[in-house]
């Protein structure tokens, strides 16, 4: 059984058909991406998988469950984490509170205990510190940690925004664009934190990238599409040739 099932996945906004008849499996272990042209309908994938957005129809299978019918807030204690595309972190909270905010999602205490403060919120608070400290270790965020998002520069702050699915501790991890908006190098480093964030952690990766050298460089496997359509599925080689996706990136 696959980690992840999307099948005949579709929504339609109005007469737009933003995604339409999508089905894929991501393998637990893989690195799976998903290249189009702008408006092609990844983001809305990652929106109808994370729960934000519910689907005119299909099915999404997680670790063997249907979360079709979930909510939102239901996905991450799951194992399912994503980014944002465009970061969606607390500009005026620090590094380390924003990987905090992200660990929460996964409350095992209730407001009487936190009131009370009983020993199981305080070793349930050493966890998640433990946890966040092992993500910016990883990440190499250490000079970071105490300063505000706002200050940050653009690329770190995408690193930041990693680290905040990171800290959920997910089996599955959503990374819509890690590499827009950065540098040759910088994007380099996403790709080694990708390939450690897998053979180290034995994460699962399903990224939206338009960077194709990095989509070259760390996928198992590749799924195109174009239109809200899926156009071709393969090895990033046999993907990259494949003559539907090279006219919908020509637009010819
Ligand atoms: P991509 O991430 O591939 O660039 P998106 O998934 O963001 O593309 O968008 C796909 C299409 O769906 C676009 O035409 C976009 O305008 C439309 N779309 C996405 N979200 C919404 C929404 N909430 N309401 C209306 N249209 C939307
Ligand atoms: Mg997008």
């Amino acid at each position: 059984m696959s980690l992840l099932e999307v099948e005949d996945l579709a929504i339609h906004f109005g007469g737009v058909k933003a995604v339409d008849g999508v089905s894929f499996a991501v393998e637990a272990g893989e690195v799976f991406s998903i290249i189009g042209p702008n408006g092609a309908g990844k983001s809305t994938i990652f929106n109808l998988i994370s729960r934000l957005y519910k689907p005119t129809r299909g099915k999404i299978m997680f670790d063997g469950r249907d979360i079709t019918p979930l909510q939102a807030h239901e996905i991450a204690p799951l194992g399912l984490a994503r980014t944002f595309q465009n970061i969606e972190l607390f500009d005026h909270s620090t590094v380390l509170d924003n990987l905090l905010m992200g660990r929460h999602t996964h409350r095992s205490t209730n407001w009487v205990q936190d009131m009370l403060f009983v020993p199981a919120v305080r070793r349930a608070e050493r966890a998640h510190r433990r946890k966040v400290e092992d993500v910016i270790e990883f990440l190499e965020l250490e000079a970071y940690r105490d300063k505000l998002i706002a200050g940050l520069p653009y690329g770190v702050r995408k690193v930041v925004e990693i680290g905040r699915a990171l800290a959920v501790g997910p089996k599955l991890i959503l990374l819509d664009e890690p590499a827009s908006g950065l540098s040759v190098e910088e994007s380099q480093e996403v790709a080694y934190w990708i390939e450690d964030m897998r053979r180290d952690m034995g994460l699962t990766v399903l990224m939206v990238e338009h960077d194709m050298s990095l989509v070259t460089q760390v996928s198992d496997r590749v799924l195109a599409v174009a239109n809200g359509q899926p156009l071709a599925q393969g090895s990033p080689a046999e993907v990259q040739s494949d003559p539907r996706v090279m006219a919908a990136y020509l637009g010819t």
